[in-house]
């Protein structure tokens, strides 16, 4: 019953995510800060459904107390704040919403190409210091220019098309082949990219292999007064090595949003930090250095409320994982209103072998639980019923079994859900009709 749901939304979740909430007819109670531990554990604890941002920590400690909790919502991009591996061990699937603000960082690197060919960043520096500095030399139209794009992956390929209609053309690296939007074209190793493009972008996930993916052997690589932006993350520039190159006047211009290590809140930053290369990092000209702002639009936040709160709906009337960050992906198709004498069979279980085995027929009803410990599988419980259709799959130690049951009573469901949960292997069970 959608009422019984209780949703607790902390860190003022987007209005867009708590219209979708409400209008299910949960019960939905929205505070706008994170809450602190002890709060935190009080209030878990009568739970469904909990949505986060980044601050709040959803560790073992506080998962613990959560006994009735059935799914984590991550109103944000990543994961971290939360104990993926133990949410999953424990039945409770985790969402998130990684690319909702896509199109946000696009724009954002198209501003910068257009400022760092301008130096306009400089320029205003400039004004507000007084000065009048008016230059043309070494400033550049963008139009006829190549931008060379580094994984084209969501970002990338918008980026791609965007960068077409101001007339520059787009060449792109990616470790997997990738079919080209527009005239852009794919080009087989970084360093092509890297002799080729006036400006280099990078659009590729933080990975053991991304790490210093620009050092001072790629940046040697790269076009005389050639221009590099890094909104990724922080770990793919080193930063001293791209120091020199400006220097050097190698690179003419560069932006960074990302940072090898970034603060978990807004305030001093430079200033505190443990860097060696800060000062010198602020005094190069034409850089532009932003905290991480890609990604921050009022689009993008109500676009994350969106994604993630239908996420939610479909995991709590459907079952359907498709987008977990820490269950198996597993989706069947939503039962219509004629076929509401359906039962969706739920069953989260560890991934041991034999758990879904089809063996002897027997009637679940005639098995102690004792016996169901140890022999009965889950085939045979549900094979006793009309399976209209069932699907299952795992990842790691969890494995997720969905199955529409038709023709069944009420006093069925109850021992189905009976012989279920008394299988060893079990995690939780849910019954939806
Ligand atoms: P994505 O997963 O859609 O695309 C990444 C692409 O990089 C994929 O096509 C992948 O094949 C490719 N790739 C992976 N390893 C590579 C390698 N070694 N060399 C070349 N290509 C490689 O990711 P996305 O959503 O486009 O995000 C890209 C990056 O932007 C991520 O690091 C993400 O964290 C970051 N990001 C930053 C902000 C911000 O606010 N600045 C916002 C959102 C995302």
């Amino acid at each position: 019953n959608t009422q019984d749901i209780k949703i607790l939304l902390l860190e003022n979740v987007n209005q867009s995510g708590k219209d979708i909430l409400t209008g299910q007819g949960y019960q939905v109670e929205a505070l706008k800060t994170s809450l602190p531990e002890d709060q935190l554990i009080e209030k878990i604890r009568d739970v469904h459904v909990i949505g986060i941002r980044s601050k709040t920590k959803l560790n073992e400690k506080v998962l613990k107390e959560a006994k009735n909790l059935l799914v984590i919502g991550c109103f944000c991009i990543g994961t971290n704040q939360v104990d993926l591996e133990y949410a999953a061990r424990h039945g409770i699937a985790v969402f998130n919403s990684p690319f909702a603000n896509s199109r946000s960082v696009a724009e954002l690197v198209i501003a910068e190409i257009i400022t760092l060919a301008r130096q306009l960043g400089d320029r205003s520096n400039e004004m507000h210091r007084g000065t009048w500095n008016k230059v043309s030399n070494k400033c550049w139209e963008i139009r006829g220019k190549t931008l060379g794009i580094v994984g084209y992956g969501h970002i990338g390929s918008q980026l791609s098309v965007l960068a077409e209609a101001m007339g520059m053309s787009v060449i792109y690296y990616d470790v997997v082949s990738l079919m080209a939007l527009g005239t852009a074209r794919q080009v087989p190793t970084l360093r092509d990219l890297l002799n080729q493009a006036d400006f280099v972008t990078l659009h590729v996930p933080e990975l053991p292999e991304t790490k210093n993916m620009i050092s001072a052997p790629q940046l040697a690589q790269m076009k005389e007064g050639s221009y590099l932006i890094n909104a990724s993350r922080g770990t793919v520039v080193d930063i001293p090595a791209l120091i020199n190159a400006m220097r050097s006047g190698k690179i003419a211009g560069a932006a960074l949003d990302v940072f090898p290590t970034e603060p978990r809140a807004n305030g001093d930053y430079f200033n505190n930090s443990l860097n060696g290369w800060d000062e010198e990092l602020r005094s190069v000209n034409n850089i532009i250095l932003t905290p991480h702002i890609g990604g921050s639009t009022e689009e993008a936040q109500r676009a994350i409320g969106v994604e993630v709160g239908d996420a939610l709906v479909r995991y709590i009337n459907q079952g359907a994982t498709i987008g977990s960050v820490n269950m198996p992906e597993v989706s069947l198709r939503a039962m219509t209103t004629e076929e509401r004498d359906y039962a969706r069979v739920i069953f989260i279980h560890q991934n041991v072998p034999g758990v879904l085995r089809k063996g002897r027929r027997w009637k679940a009803s005639l098995i102690r639980p004792t016996q169901l410990l140890t022999s009965a599988t889950v085939n045979e419980i549900l094979g006793e019923h009309n399976v209209d259709k069932q699907i299952s799959d795992s990842r790691g130690d969890c494995a997720y079994l969905m199955a529409d049951v038709s023709d069944v009573q009420t006093s069925d469901l109850r021992e189905i859900l009976d012989s279920l949960e008394a299988l060893s292997s079990r995690i939780s069970t849910r019954v939806l009709y």
